[in-house]
């Protein structure tokens, strides 16, 4: 397809531009989506203030950002559209992280552990745009009854799924969430979905924890805030009044302070499992008290990216089980983008998730 479209392309730390140009030409294995709606990631935040590298090949602009993303088919190229797969106006989300397909770690299905990926959004141009490009490969098609907006954030959901799948929850069990934002809030509802007796989120302020109540939580905690009704001083202590008297059987970190992920350690008992899923950084350490997890039988596990739940996440949004519409808290235009980004970092306003509504009709 030729013609033109309007970015707002990030070109460098605290600079983006609204402009128009090129629509992406596809290859005979991509597809051309006309943008729908974005959701806006901690992690373009993180892009948007240099505090961290773009997977570019110098770590730098310019690139459109926006790897969280709904849209429709727009044109197809020759083997996409041999496949019979797709057709003109469908609904679809793209898993942006593209992975080779040929390497050792692709051969065993650990498709997150691939070291060939093409990303978008963070490697190649983005959805904070009119129109973007994928591969086939990695194009999926959704029931139309769901929003594009919710579908722009299947993928953080996806993540969420992920780590929710490995910190296998079985029925009735109690679970500790640790954070508040979009992914502990989807989270939340999940554990709900996957069969956890009692959810008790944890985290710093009431507007969040407002929100997990919302969601499902049975219980939250205040880790920090001395003037909330939430507030309990010692986490562990108050998690055995919630639960008769046991620690919990399994905790899940959405959060990236390590403080959480020490404290997710306490509150677990024998036999437990603990899933870290946070924005670590590239200094963080942990203190495992190690005799104590041998005796108790811990296990430690790490969740990245969102290998092979694509279609279970469509069907638990479709089914209603997950519910993002109290996810997103703040909607901004194309135009508006870098104003969005801005304010998820720099608003007092209490906010969750941010969805850039590129095309409203
Ligand atoms: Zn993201
Ligand atoms: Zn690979």
């Amino acid at each position: 397809m030729t013609g033109k479209m309007k970015v707002n392309r990030f070109i460098e730390p605290l600079k983006m531009v609204y402009q128009e140009e090129d629509i992406p030409q596809i290859g005979a294995n991509e597809v051309l989506i006309k943008v729908k709606a974005t959701g806006i990631c901690g992690s373009d935040v993180v892009y948007y203030y240099g505090e961290t590298p773009l997977d570019t090949p110098d770590g730098k602009g310019p690139l459109i950002l926006g790897h969280e993303f709904s849209g429709v088919v727009a044109e197809l190229g020759e083997m996409a559209k041999n496949l019979g797969l797709f057709e003109i106006g469908d609904h679809v989300v793209v898993n942006p992280v593209q992975q080779c397909n040929a390497c050792p770690a692709c051969m065993r299905g650990e498709f997150n552990a691939c070291s060939h990926v093409e990303v978008v959004g963070t490697m190649v141009d983005g959805a904070m745009a009119e129109y973007v490009k994928a591969k086939y490969t990695h194009v999926y098609k959704i029931p139309e009854s769901i929003a594009f907006a919710h579908a722009a954030i299947s993928e953080p959901l996806a993540c969420a799924t992920h780590a929710v799948d490995r910190l296998d929850i079985q029925p009735g069990q109690t679970v500790v969430i640790y954070g508040v934002g979009g992914i502990g809030l989807m989270m939340t509802q999940l554990c709900k979905a996957y069969g956890a007796g009692k959810v008790i989120v944890v985290a710093r302020k009431d507007f969040g924890l407002g929100k997990a109540l919302e969601g499902g939580a049975d219980y939250v905690i205040n880790n920090t805030d001395t003037s909330s009704s939430y507030y309990a001083e010692n986490v562990a202590a108050r998690v055995k009044e919630l639960n008769g008297g046991e620690l919990a059987q399994r905790a899940i970190l959405a959060t990236g302070a390590m403080q959480a992920l020490q404290d997710a350690i306490n509150v677990t008992g024998a036999c437990s499992t603990i899933v870290y899923f946070g924005q670590a950084g590239p200094d963080d350490l942990l203190q495992v008290p190690v005799l104590d997890c041998l005796k108790a039988e811990k296990t430690l596990k790490f969740s990245w990216l969102a290998p092979l739940v694509w279609d279970k996440v469509f069907k638990l949004v479709d089914s209603g089980q997950v519910d993002l519409s109290k996810i997103i808290t703040h909607e901004f235009s194309l135009e508006d983008a870098e104003k969005g980004i801005r304010f998820m970092r720099e608003s007092a306003e209490p906010k969750v998730k941010g969805v850039i509504i590129v095309d409203p009709d």
